[in-house]
């Protein structure tokens, strides 16, 4: 099935809260707008910065997926060559 829609999410230009998450036909997507949004944060109209939502998602799958990071180890006889 073709995916004709995409969720938007929008956050504040200025700290990142999110303002909301809006579905849209692909073919109306628009992720830049002079728009401004009431921020409760900022307590202040600001500009929105936009972004595909399952794009956000995917990047936090595939920073999840990466190794863990692993401790180096001490090289053996080190410690004990005290
Ligand atoms: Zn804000």
């Amino acid at each position: 099935m073709p995916i004709n829609e995409v969720e938007i999410v929008s956050f504040c230009a200025e700290c990142g809260t999110e303002f909301e998450t809006v579905t849209v036909k692909k073919d109306n997507m628009m992720l830049t707008t002079n728009e401004q949004v009431w921020c409760s944060k900022c307590q202040t109209n600001r500009s929105q910065v936009r972004d595909m939502a399952g794009r956000l998602k995917s990047i936090e799958e595939e920073q999840q997926s990466y190794p863990k990071a692993v401790p180096a180890e001490p090289f053996p006889g080190q410690a004990a060559g005290r």
